[in-house]
């Protein structure tokens, strides 16, 4: 297993249009939390003393911890966190070319928790709200400098945000990299009830698309390249962590919600925290369920994945001719072909799904 992911699901309130499986306190239990994680971790047997020393030959390439709010974390609950990671994994040392991600709110990136989470080795830092210049100014003093921001485009235009503006503002601070994410309103929560009252517009099609394209001039200005439907990056500063994801590689989820996989089947842990925390500690796998891809959706997925991606595919492995749908994507420029691969272009990004349809209808070899 060379990618961690660990799902810290605290947060201090709902924000109105999140449906994640989180868990809202005002102190977090954070030694209730490490424990928990700990009793997972020996549980799959990570650390257990008689593994074969070969087994983890290959090391550990990136951990990441999302949520949830993973800098409600006490710093000393990371240290303790990523210390037994690195002995679950005694081939590997935490040197810099391991990603260690923390996803954090700005409003908890003090000198102190920033010093302290590079102390801890965490060395990229993802962020998602307001303050952010000055979180950002923070880490880097602390010496963390690959810093990626969230950003979140159409909103309801009641909210009167200037997407071109945040755009800007978030460019000027330069980070190593960008995500941007298109709303969805989904149900059950606050948004969806204020949109179904009348209290807010949804969100049209033609913002969306709109707000996605300005986001791919603006950053394409800048230097910035999307290596992927939804993130950017310069310099070649690309999210390894999801970058694994992407490309169908295995990786291991601990947490509560957090999800695995061993490149056939798909497992994913109990979502609430206090059922997550009752099944560890009294050791029970806190695996809620999993599935068994099948040899069709193993190859739709690896379809979906890559053309999610600036990768895409081999023009080789497609069918000759392409069926009139798919060659479509072709003369309305959504898709194109570069160096020998079927790539999307960023109107193709925004049509994804349709296209993996037209794809995998016309027979993909390879
Ligand atoms: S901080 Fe993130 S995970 Fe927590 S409620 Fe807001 S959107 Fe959801």
């Amino acid at each position: 297993m060379r990618h961690v992911y660990v799902h810290v699901p605290f947060c201090a309130r709902r924000c109105s249009y999140c449906d994640f499986s989180i868990a809202v306190r005002k102190r977090i239990p954070a030694r209730e939390y490490v424990d928990a994680v700990l009793q997972e971790l020996r549980f799959l047997g990570m650390t257990d003393p008689g593994r074969e020393p070969g087994d983890a030959k290959d090391g550990l390439e990136t951990i990441y911890f999302g949520g949830g709010t993973p800098s409600l974390l006490p710093p000393d609950a990371l240290v303790t966190l990523l210390t037994s990671l690195r002995d679950a994994f005694p081939a590997t040392s935490f040197r810099d070319d391991v990603e260690v991600t923390l996803e954090a709110n700005p409003e908890d990136v003090t000198p102190d928790a920033a010093t302290s989470w590079r102390r801890a080795g965490v060395n990229r830092v993802s962020h998602d709200a307001a303050r952010i210049a000055a979180a950002v100014r923070t880490l880097r003093d602390a010496g963390i400098d690959n810093i990626s921001l969230d950003l979140i485009f159409a909103l309801p235009a009641d909210l009167g945000r200037d997407w071109a503006r945040d755009l800007d503002q978030a460019l000027a601070l330069r980070p190593a990299h960008l995500s941007v994410y298109g709303l969805t309103v989904e149900e059950r929560t606050p948004l969806a009830r204020w949109i179904s009252r009348g209290a807010a517009a949804a969100p049209t099609d033609d913002l969306y698309a709109d707000e996605y394209l300005l986001a791919h001039s603006r950053l394409g200005a800048c230097g910035y390249q999307f290596y992927e439907v939804s993130n950017a990056a310069r310099d070649g500063r690309r999210s390894r962590h999801n970058s694994a994801y992407w490309s169908g590689r295995s990786y291991g989820g601990l947490g509560p919600a957090a999800h695995s996989f061993d490149g056939a089947v798909r497992r994913w842990n109990i979502s609430a925290w206090e059922a997550y925390r009752r099944a560890v500690a009294a050791g029970r796998s806190p695996v809620a369920s999993q599935e068994v891809l099948t040899d069709e959706q193993r190859e739709l997925e690896r379809v979906y994945l890559a053309m999610r991606t600036d990768a895409g595919l081999p023009v080789a492995a497609l069918c000759r001719p392409l069926p009139p749908s798919a060659a479509r994507w072709l003369e309305r420029g959504w898709a194109e072909v570069r160096n020998q691969r079927l790539v999307c272009a960023p109107e193709g990004w925004l049509r994804l799904d349709a296209l993996v349809r037209d794809l995998t209808g016309c027979g993909i070899t390879g």
